[in-house]
C-alpha cells in the first residue's frame, strides 16, 4: 500500500475544520498511520515548498503556514497518492471542483486548507521531512475485507 503525506493548514485549524478533513479520509477507506500537530518554521518550509522560494508570494506562504500549528498525517492505500490528490482538488479553491476538499472549503489559492503530496516520490520525501520512523504505525484496518478486492489489497 502507498503513503502520503497531508498537511492541515491553518486556514482549517482556524476555520474549525480539522475533524470535517479527517473524517473525509477515513470516509474514503484511507488508513492514518501517523499523525500529530506541530508548528512549522522557516526552515521546514524552505525545504517543503523549495519549489516557490523564488515567488513573490513566497513570504505569504511562510506567514500563512506559520500562522498557528497545524497537522501532519501520514495516509495509508492503495493508490493512496493519487486518491488524496483527486481529493484535495485544484490549488486555488475557487476552481477547485465540488466535491473535493478545496472546492468545499476554500476560496483561495494561498488559504486552501490542505497540503498533499504530488507524486509517490515526493510523498517518500515529505513523509521523512515531517516524520519520525516510529511516528508511522503499520496496522491493518478490520474492515479492510470491505475496503478491498483481494488483489487490491497490497
Ligand atoms: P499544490 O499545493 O496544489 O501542490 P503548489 O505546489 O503549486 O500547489 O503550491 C503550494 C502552495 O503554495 C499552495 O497550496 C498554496 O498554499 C501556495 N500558493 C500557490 N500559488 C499561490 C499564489 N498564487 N498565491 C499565494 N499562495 C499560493
Amino acid at each position: 500500500m502507498e503513503q502520503t503525506l497531508v498537511i492541515i493548514k491553518p486556514s482549517a485549524v482556524q476555520r474549525g475544520l480539522i475533524g470535517q478533513v479527517i473524517t473525509r479520509f477515513q470516509q474514503k477507506g484511507l488508513l492514518i498511520a501517523g499523525m500529530k500537530m506541530m508548528q512549522l518554521d522557516e526552515p521546514i518550509l524552505r525545504e517543503h515548498y523549495a519549489h516557490l522560494v523564488d515567488r513573490p508570494f513566497f513570504p505569504w506562504i511562510l506567514n500563512a503556514m506559520m500562522a498557528c500549528p497545524v497537522i501532519v498525517m501520514a495516509i495509508e492505500g492503495k493508490d493512496a497518492v493519487n486518491v488524496v490528490r483527486t481529493m484535495t482538488g485544484a490549488t486555488n479553491g475557487r476552481n477547485a471542483a465540488p466535491g473535493t476538499i478545496r472546492g468545499d472549503f476554500s476560496m483561495s489559492s494561498q488559504e486552501n486548507i490542505v497540503h498533499a503530496s504530488d507524486s509517490l516520490e515526493s510523498a517518500r520525501i515529505e513523509l521523512a521531512r515531517f516524520f519520525k520512523s516510529d511516528e508511522i504505525f503499520n496496522y491493518t484496518l478490520q474492515t479492510i475485507d470491505f475496503t478491498y478486492a483481494p488483489d487490491e489489497k497490497q
